[in-house]
């Protein structure tokens, strides 16, 4: 029987006349929504990846219409046929958890689609205060001015992800075999650079000893394109001088970006020499940075060129993170390893940049006091939590970077001398002490993070959440199900989930989808700016792994040979029904409106099995809420097997 033979009965019929004529127009509608910006709407069409975006949005709201549409056709079609009275009645549990499902989700999505007009608008506001800071911070910048102008990763959630642009794996990647580290510590022993005359230093010794280069007196280079990172090679090889003309000592750091990507990855290298500052786009530049014959990694490997880093630990993990496992560190010289040798009340750059460069911070910002120039205000901590990846990056960010790297070579020569004064004292070559704890941590082996089996304990334990037993066995299948999701998506665990909701959702147990969808739009308003979106989107597959943490009740089991007794109905009834729609769809908005493509019902229909799989997964998961008291508890283990952690990878 097609479908639309039945529409065509139903309305000749009388009693089914209605709801086949409104079972009809939804499915209409529904055809229509997909097709919307097909259509160019002028008022939303100006920005294509917005566009791309609510259309994806909108593509589980259509699903979850259809799937109202497909439990009242085939129950309807039940009742129709002769002898079917018990599994045909209209079954009105599901159909209200379905279409509750559906109105849930256009709730949230409108709350979504103002908080997003908010965000955006909020974004343009901030690009113009960040404009008017800029030449603010050329003029003495006033108190606390300009703090907020820059943009912090935990909000910047409407950026498209720059890491499309590369392959990203997230499985499990444990550490390899350390082939530099003989090359690493063999690099200790190599002479170090004699100081740098002081000619070089840009600045006349006073009575107060030496001075730091000025920034204003260095050049700075931006390095976003292939040839400009040729120029930089080309002044680190110092090509065109004489041999003991090329710099000795580099500084080098990283600013990276960790909440939307699993892994994180880097988005500036700097790098300064004596003479000059280079912050590098490794965004744009992954590609030429990257691999065991990239000429940066070979720099990084050459025992004769010293890299200065303050607090490496990070950095050398990230270098091989992001641009191969041969790019490692040799020669390297970690100032806040030598901060930690010196007994240095504070390992911080800020307390160096102090202490060694005479940088002393007042309300305006910090100040070369001795020099008597001023050097704008940057408060570490905003800008440790910046958002790296956005382009074009705001001069004061660019500042910022540059300055994590432009005093460390004067601050490397400093730290040296007093570590060799020291020396001079106790003899002990507190030098080498420093270089052999800096090439440790050079030695450091980076890994893909493995699944952790006890994760959530840990986690528990930090946050001193009191569990009970049951608690903590959902909060395992919660733990598993986030770090699924994270590595699939490439997304931080904490985007996916923040630790507060993952907290909610472990104290409510909620076993359905629905009951999911509460507890994150009630977490909404508190979330911190993470829009709750992938979880949004995956409830159903949220409260199969709650459910399944969880012995199933007496109820369940019941429900469990019943839902599965409706759901075989269900598939027979729409195998026949599905071509039948997508025809008369397609004639209908062929006719009415040639913009529908023709296609789009099809699919979704096409897609119904997976589409029922997820919907029956709520009613599977609700079952409590249902009769009977005997069933087979097997049919139900397979369903959720359907829906473990793992399978929410797509
Ligand atoms: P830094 O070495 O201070 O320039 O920091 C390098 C990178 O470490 C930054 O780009 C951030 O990705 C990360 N980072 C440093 N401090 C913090 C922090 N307090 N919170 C989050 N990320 C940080
Ligand atoms: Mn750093
Ligand atoms: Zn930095």
């Amino acid at each position: 029987m097609s479908d639309s033979a039945t529409d065509d009965a139903a309305a000749a019929d009388g009693p089914l006349d209605e709801v086949g004529a409104t079972l009809r127009h939804i499915r209409d509608l529904v055809a229509e929504s997909g097709s919307v910006w097909a259509q160019g709407d002028a008022s939303v069409s100006e920005d294509a990846a917005e566009v791309g975006r609510w259309r994806r949005k909108l593509r589980p709201v259509r699903q979850a219409v259809l799937a109202v549409l497909e439990t009242m056709a085939a129950t309807l079609t039940a009742s129709a046929a002769p002898g079917e009275h018990s599994s045909g009645r209209l079954d009105y549990d599901r159909l209200r958890e379905r279409s509750d499902l559906v109105l849930e989700w256009v709730d949230s999505l409108l709350e979504e689609a103002t908080g997003d007009a908010e965000e955006r608008r909020r974004r343009q506001q901030q690009v113009v205060v960040r404009e008017r800071d800029l030449w603010r911070e050329r003029q003495p910048a006033a108190p606390g001015g300009q703090r907020r102008a820059v943009p912090s990763q935990w909000q910047n959630n409407l950026l498209p992800k720059p890491q499309t642009a590369w392959m990203v794996d997230n499985a499990p990647r444990p550490a390899g075999d350390d082939a530099f580290a003989e090359r690493i510590r063999a690099a200790v022993q190599a002479p170090l650079p004699l100081p740098p005359p002081a000619a070089n230093i840009a600045a006349t010794p006073t009575g107060s000893g030496q001075h730091p280069p000025r920034e204003q007196d260095t050049p700075f280079v931006l390095v976003e394109t292939p040839a400009q990172l040729e120029q930089f090679f080309a002044h680190v090889r110092g090509d065109g001088r004489a041999p003991e003309q090329r710099p000795r000592e580099i500084a080098v750091d990283l600013e990276s970006h960790a909440h939307r990507s699993f892994q994180g990855f880097t988005c500036l290298l700097q790098a300064s020499t004596r003479e000059r500052d280079f912050v590098i786009d490794a965004i744009a530049l992954r590609k030429e940075l990257a691999g065991p014959e990239s000429e940066f990694v070979r720099l990084l490997n050459d025992p004769s060129v010293l890299k200065v880093f303050h607090g490496a630990d990070s950095d050398v993990l990230w270098l091989q993170r992001d641009f191969g496992p041969e790019a490692r560190v040799c020669n390297c010289f970690d100032t806040g390893q030598a901060a930690r040798v010196l007994n240095e009340p504070s390992l911080s750059l800020t307390h160096l940049l102090e202490t060694r460069c005479h940088l002393r911070e007042n309300d305006d910002g910090k100040v070369e006091a001795d020099a008597g120039v001023a050097a704008p205000a940057l408060d570490k901590r905003l800008f440790q939590t910046a958002d790296w990846r956005i382009r074009p990056l705001p001069d004061s960010m660019l500042q910022y970077a540059r300055r994590d790297t432009h005093y460390l070579l004067f601050i490397y020569d400093r730290l040296r001398e007093e570590l060799e004064a020291r020396s001079a004292v106790d003899a002990t070559d507190w030098l080498r002490v420093v270089r052999e704890r800096s090439a440790t941590v050079a030695c450091q082996v980076y890994a893909v993070e493995p699944v952790s089996a006890d994760g959530h304990v840990a986690l528990a334990v930090r946050q001193r959440w009191r569990l009970s037993p049951e608690e903590m066995r959902v909060l395992a299948a919660l733990f598993q199900w986030r770090d699924a999701v994270a590595r699939a998506e490439d997304e931080s665990p904490a985007y996916v989930m923040p630790n507060r909701i993952m907290y909610r959702l472990t104290r409510d147990m909620p076993r359905d989808e629905v009951s999911v969808v509460r507890v994150l739009n009630a977490m909404r308003v508190s979330s911190g700016g993470t829009p709750l979106e992938l979880a949004g989107k995956r409830a159903a597959d949220i409260a199969a792994a709650i459910a399944g943490a969880l012995p199933p009740t007496e109820g369940e089991s019941a429900d469990g040979e019943r839902t599965a007794r409706v759901e075989h109905t269900d598939a027979a009834q729409l195998d026949g029904a599905a071509a039948a729609p997508t025809t008369e769809a397609g004639t209908a908005s062929a006719t009415a409106n040639a913009a529908v493509p023709l296609t789009r019902i099809g699919s979704m229909f096409g897609r119904r099995r997976h589409l029922h799989a997820n919907v029956d997964e709520t009613a599977a998961a609700s079952r409590k809420r249902v009769i009977e008291s005997q069933g087979d508890a097997s049919a139900l283990d397979s369903k959720r097997a359907r829906v473990t952690p793992g399978d929410t990878a797509i």
